[in-house]
């Protein structure tokens, strides 16, 4: 009988690493903010998966997806989450980190016209500029209100970002040179 133990630590070894192996690729892939279209009014909403109970569900194979925060509570909190089936469907396409990458692939700064290569989010995030020719950060945007600005704003490097947020707050400061007129010549 002394092989019974061995046995027994190598399957509960095996189902260990099975359900942490569920666990983490569970929450992997539904952390994360995402804007959907909500079902009832359709319009867009910003919503997170409550990755980590839904995880922990994971890890013994009875996983069901639900939402922990939605743009809409508390006013609509007791709706039924019909929502989850986009992110079900296509649960990258709605992160908002992809959708707001992709509004950067192809295009170039509006004022430097230096095209958006690799973007390093975490020390230099790229912003935004809007028709009063207003910089503004991506933390300033409401979440359920990105695809509105999209269609509205231009995209800005981050060290140009930075320039116009001193022009802007500092003018006494700054002395335009005559070249610099041009430099926002694609808002006109
Ligand atoms: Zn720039």
């Amino acid at each position: 009988m002394d092989f019974i133990l061995p046995i027994l630590a190598i399957a509960a070894a095996v189902f260990l690493f099975v359900a942490l192996f569920r666990a983490s690729r569970t929450y992997l892939e539904f952390r994360g903010e995402r804007l959907i279209t909500c079902p009832e009014n359709h319009k867009p909403a910003a919503v997170r998966v409550a990755a980590g109970k839904v995880a922990l569900e994971a890890a013994v194979g009875s996983e069901q997806l639900r939402l922990s925060a939605c743009s809409r509570w508390p006013e609509k909190q007791g709706c039924g989450q019909e929502c989850l089936a986009q992110i079900e469907d296509s649960p990258k396409a709605c992160l908002v980190s992809t959708i707001v990458n992709r509004w950067y692939e192809g295009r170039s700064c509006a004022y430097c016209h230096k095209p958006f290569a690799e973007i390093h989010w975490h020390d230099h995030p790229p912003a935004l500029v809007d028709r009063e020719r207003k910089t503004v950060q991506w933390n300033e945007i409401p979440v359920d209100k990105l695809q509105e600005v999209m269609g509205t704003h231009l995209p800005v490097c981050w060290n140009c970002h930075i320039a116009e947020s001193f022009r802007r707050e500092h003018p006494e400061l700054v002395v335009d040179r005559p070249a610099t007129s041009s430099r926002l010549s694609i808002l006109h």
